[in-house]
């Protein structure tokens, strides 16, 4: 497996580093055969190129299986034409990604506020209340006038129905039950659309149980009861603003693990963002990262059918299991360690 690695910004090179000596550690361990390819994008490569995302660059991820990218600062990166081409949004859109999968679950021996809980967060990913990802040319966040913003939301059964699909497959590999969060009492023509399209592929899978939240009644449930909750399939900005919910429920917005991903290649980026108010403190927690990289590992263990990856993503899980079960971890989960100290707390449980 080919995978390119970019650092990205604020924390990323700090969380990124960990990552990449937990995958070439785990690695030399089994079977896989792990080539890693160190690049740059977003405002390092902005610096050193004049340029967020080269054209080369593009050509050497098309030429691998999947690429593991840290946070980008994203409002610096908001001119196309000047080169400010904001990476995230850029390879989600160039690849398709069209499914973000945000794992949140509680860990013994880590502070949790509520019932132990397990649940996936399925986000569409290619389109609705995201300005960038709607429109072939231009955005659909308009100024009509000085004191008059238009912005525009796309909602297409298409999309609807292959993230409908990835969350039901999701499903039959867990607790077979799917939630649809929605706001189709509002948005009726394009929530309904959701809504519709999910309860059709649900007729597909006879052995998964479905039920459906407004999104508004899923913020007071997942705070009373997220232990109810196996996978939830939802539109691209409720998704996003669950899945920090979800993941501080959990512990730590640091424990946000993530990838996008199409049917053909995947990027995994923890979901949370750059953090510039604890960048280049050592304070950052790593698992975020090392938690988006097994779960990279095992989508395409899955893609290929090859077991040894997946099995590289489960030592890395179980690795990341025990340094917190011995409280090895970083302050937003209550511990005292640097990234660094949980990094080698990690490795030596590897
Ligand atoms: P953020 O997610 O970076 O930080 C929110 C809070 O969570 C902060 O208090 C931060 O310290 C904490 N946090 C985040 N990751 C952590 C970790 N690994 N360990 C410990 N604490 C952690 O949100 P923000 O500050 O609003 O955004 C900063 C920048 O990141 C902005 O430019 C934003 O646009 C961008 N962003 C990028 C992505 C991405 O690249 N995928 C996602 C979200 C935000």
């Amino acid at each position: 497996m080919r995978l390119v690695v970019i650092p990205g910004d604020g924390i990323g090179p700090e969380t990124v580093s960990v990552a990449v000596k937990a995958l070439e550690k785990a690695a030399q361990q089994s079977e896989a055969v792990l080539e890693l390819v160190h690049e740059i994008a977003g405002l390092d490569s902005l610096a050193q190129h004049g340029i967020s995302v080269r054209p080369e660059l593009i050509k050497t991820i098309e030429a691998a299986d999947g690429l593991m990218m840290g946070p980008m600062t994203t409002h610096q990166l908001n001119d196309e034409a000047k080169g400010r081409i904001n990476p995230s949004m850029f390879f989600r859109r160039h690849f398709d990604l069209y499914a973000n999968i945000r794992p949140a679950r509680t860990f013994e021996g880590a502070p949790i506020r509520v019932k132990p809980f397990d649940l996936v967060v399925v986000r569409e990913n290619s389109e609705g209340f995201y300005a960038d990802r709607n429109m072939v040319s231009g955005g659909s966040e308009m100024l009509v006038t000085d004191d008059v913003v238009v912005s525009l939301r796309r909602i297409t059964r298409a999309c609807c129905e292959r993230i409908a699909r990835r969350a039901f497959e999701l499903a039959m590999t867990r607790r077979k039950k799917v939630t649809i969060v929605h706001k189709a009492n509002v948005l009726k023509i394009g929530d309904g659309m959701f809504v519709q399209t999910c309860e059709a592929v649900a007729r597909e899978f006879p052995d998964v149980t479905v039920d459906s939240v407004i999104v508004d009644a899923m913020m007071a449930l997942v705070v009373r009861q997220p232990e109810r909750f196996d996978v939830v399939v939802t539109t691209n900005m409720f998704g996003d603003i669950l899945s920090d919910l979800t993941a501080e429920l959990a512990g730590s917005l640091g424990m946000a693990a993530s990838i996008n991903a199409a049917d053909h290649f995947a990027m995994a980026q923890a979901a949370h963002g750059s953090a510039p108010d604890i960048a280049g403190q050592n304070i950052a927690n790593p698992f975020s990262q090392i938690g988006s990289a097994a779960m990279l590992l095992s989508w395409y263990s899955q893609r290929t059918g090859k077991p040894e990856y997946l099995e590289v993503a489960q030592r890395l899980e179980a690795a990341m299991v025990k340094t917190i079960r011995e409280g090895k971890v970083t302050r937003d989960m209550g511990g005292n360690l640097g990234t660094d100290a949980v990094g080698r707390a990690f490795l030596a449980n590897l």
